[in-house]
């Protein structure tokens, strides 16, 4: 049984141009001890799915509809006190830009400390005891408890921001971009670190990234989002080795292949969709070299095409009329 099931999840934005909906129908899973990438550009709404799980949309983002189920409960339904009681003592998060979210006049000890202070009801005293350990767990020494971020370089930061994360021992840690602007030698030891935590502590991840080589190298399993739908779902291994979808197709096109032929990498053509008036159809047709009248009228559906392997594309079960072409 999955540990965290979310199901026909749909999260709009109020705003003065009318509901941006950011999260349109999206439904995937997460098990005991596994690692979920969920990867796509830009604005495609995997963040904004995090923050619908962790109960942290911003003051005009609403669910509309589905539901989110941890543990028996229905987040989607919990009061924000409820709430309070499942975010980061059993889901926590390493929000986005984490390097510049520390307070730059805190020492790292205290930042850390407040949520194990707040959450596990202990005094100062016990929780900086346990503010060492995680230090140590994240690879930094616990004699640096009362230094300044502006003391610690921006991996060293993201470590932090880590062991922040880890402070109220969660079950699910959700990761979002934990290493965009990092430095490529940074990153792998950041990745390595989240890799060796998830296995020693037993954790269960969400890992959140436009990057597909962080999923390749961290993640059991990966959804890719398109303008607020998840398009394909599979093993990290079925989705690099056969990819379905046309548009994971062309994001794994965009990738430089350093054992490949020295070519530039492909681009995908045009811009995401206004998601207040999203396209009708597959939403992804606008870019799609392969859409046809079909694709314009009809939703294609998320069904599987193997054994644990989904994908949205009308391609599975017809045969676009030849030269019909719908731009
Ligand atoms: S459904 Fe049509 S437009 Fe969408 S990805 Fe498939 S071929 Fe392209």
């Amino acid at each position: 049984m999955a540990l965290l099931d979310v199901q026909g999840l749909k999260v709009y934005f109020d705003t003065m141009e009318g509901a941006v909906r950011a999260v349109d129908d999206v439904r995937f899973s997460l098990g005991e001890g596994e690692s979920l990438g969920l990867a796509g550009e830009s604005g495609c709404g995997k963040t904004t799915a995090a923050l619908a799980i962790m109960g942290l949309l911003p003051y005009n983002g609403r669910i509309v509809d589905g539901s989110i189920h941890y543990a028996g409960y229905d987040l989607t339904k919990l009061t924000p006190p409820q709430m309070r009681g499942i975010r980061w003592r059993h889901i926590s998060i390493i929000f986005q830009g984490a390097m510049n979210a520390l307070n730059p006049v805190k020492r790292i000890g205290q930042q850390i400390a407040e949520p194990i202070i707040l959450h596990e009801k202990v005094d100062e005293e016990v929780a900086m005891k346990r503010v060492g350990e995680l230090l140590e767990l994240v690879g930094i020494h616990k004699d640096r408890i009362r230094e300044y971020p502006h003391e610690f370089s921006g991996g060293m930061r993201q470590r932090v921001m880590i062991a922040m994360a880890l402070a109220c021992n969660p079950r699910i840690v959700i990761a979002d971009e934990p290493v965009t602007a990092l430095d490529v030698m940074i990153q792998a030891q950041i990745l390595e670190l989240l890799e060796r935590l998830k296995r020693e502590l037993g954790l269960s991840m969400i890992l959140i990234s436009h990057d597909l080589s962080v999923m390749a190298e961290t993640c059991d399993s990966m959804a890719i989002m398109y303008a607020g739908k998840i398009v394909e779902t599979g093993s990290v291994r079925d989705i690099f080795k056969r990819p379905n979808h046309p548009y994971t197709k062309d994001l794994i096109a965009a990738f430089p292949d350093i054992a490949g032929a020295q070519v530039l990498p492909a681009y995908i053509p045009g811009l995401l969709p206004s998601l207040i008036d999203p396209p009708m159809g597959c939403r992804f047709h606008p870019r799609c070299k392969f859409a046809w009248q079909r694709c314009v009228n009809e939703e294609p559906p998320l069904d599987p095409v193997a054994n644990g392997h989904r994908s949205a594309c009308h391609l599975n079960t017809s045969t676009p009329p030849p030269r019909e072409v719908a731009r």
